[in-house]
């Protein structure tokens, strides 16, 4: 599956195509480009350090401080300029605890299901209360329930009516929940073979009720259970909170030479969850940004727009980090000619998307057509 292509794919794309609209000095052939890319390349050990030396890297977490300190490092090593961190505010830390779901009537079996980021933990010994079925949890569905939910788990389902209203409305789903009166949550995964979520996009806030995933095949085990009589389960989650820390995007530039102060922007995300290593989501993409960086600096070329590359954080959260840049540039933002980027994970790249963008697609098929 994790191919060198894989990696490379889309900035080795974006460097050759854009090197017209780039404006680079002493443009050399595509050829060049990918020599030295593909030679000297230093991504795949750039992305074993962030995944298997430092691991996880949760934002708020030390080991985002060591990938960034990391990152820094290595750009001012590639001879990148005006590297330097830029602090965000988040407004509390996570840290996952102990999770362990039992059924406990009809039956005992134990669950595999995992806290999603920022749950709540709950009281120490952990809470016991009979499963509800509550659709996809919008205002109606829950309206409809009453009084039921008081003091009951909550068991998602989110293959049936009002999934888009929950997805679009997500961050007020922990209101709606807490205001149900449920002492906890459960969101089937999206994942098979009994793997867990780790965390939507539901904000670093601390969640209003102990949330977690339920592994897919144990949801649907519960839900055959619930249509013969009652299921009770026992819940404890151990996460910690904690207050809020300042997190860095990290930056760095290749100066352009005849006009310095427009930008291409080309971007990643730093930050990862934490049941793994975060190789796809985002190491690929930020390791990628960063072998661009390393390949331009290297073959000495001089765009004509600076080239500025950016490893956001606390994306995965709700795009914390990149909101914050376009805060503190807001006097910037025109001066922005492009940006890209990769988010995508692993894989052959088989195109770009546009975000919506439809007025950008006759530029972009003039950038990227052959050269
Ligand atoms: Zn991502």
């Amino acid at each position: 599956m994790f191919r060198r292509t894989a990696v490379f794919g889309v900035w080795i794309a974006i460097v050759l195509v854009a090197v017209p609209c780039l404006g680079l000095d002493g443009t050399p052939s595509d050829g060049h480009i990918l020599e030295e890319a593909l030679a000297h390349g230093q991504a795949f050990e750039n992305l074993r350090h962030i995944t298997d030396t430092i691991g996880a890297r949760l934002t708020g977490s030390e080991e985002l401080e060591h990938a960034a300190a990391f990152a820094i490092e290595r750009f001012k090593a590639y001879g990148l300029s005006n590297v330097h961190r830029e602090e965000w505010r988040l407004p509390s830390t996570w840290e996952r605890g102990r999770c362990a779901v039992t059924v406990i009537e009809p039956n005992s079996r134990t669950l595999v299901a995992a806290s999603m980021g920022w749950s709540l933990p709950t009281a120490p010994g952990g809470i016991t209360a009979r499963v509800i079925n509550i659709s996809a949890g919008t205002e109606k569905q829950l309206g409809a329930l009453g009084l039921a939910t008081r003091g009951k788990i909550g068991l998602l389902d989110l293959s049936g009516a009002g999934v888009d209203e929950f997805f679009n409305g997500i961050r007020s789903f922990p209101r709606r929940m807490a205001d149900a009166g449920l002492v906890a949550v459960m969101a089937p995964s999206f994942k098979q073979d009994r793997l867990c979520d780790t965390g939507w996009v539901l904000g670093a806030e601390p969640v209003k009720v102990p949330f977690l995933s339920l592994a897919r095949e144990d949801s649907q085990y519960i839900t055959r259970l619930m249509a013969k009589g009652p299921v009770s389960l026992h819940i404890e989650l151990g996460d910690r909170i904690g207050p809020d820390r300042m997190v860095p995007n990290i930056i760095a530039d290749l100066p352009g030479r005849t006009r310095p102060d427009e930008y291409v922007v080309l971007g990643g995300h730093l930050d990862s969850w934490d049941l793994a290593t975060g190789a796809t989501d985002d190491g690929t993409g930020v390791m990628a940004v960063l072998e661009a960086a390393r390949t331009l600096a290297a073959l000495g070329l001089k765009p004509d727009r600076t080239i500025r590359f950016i490893m956001f954080t606390g994306e995965e959260q709700g795009f914390y980090g990149s909101l914050a840049y376009v805060k503190q540039h807001d006097k910037e933002l025109d001066k922005i000619q492009a940006v890209f980027v990769m988010d995508t994970g692993a894989g052959r790249a088989r195109g770009v998307n546009l975000q919506g963008r439809k007025d950008v697609a006759r530029r972009r098929r003039r950038c990227w057509g052959p050269c």
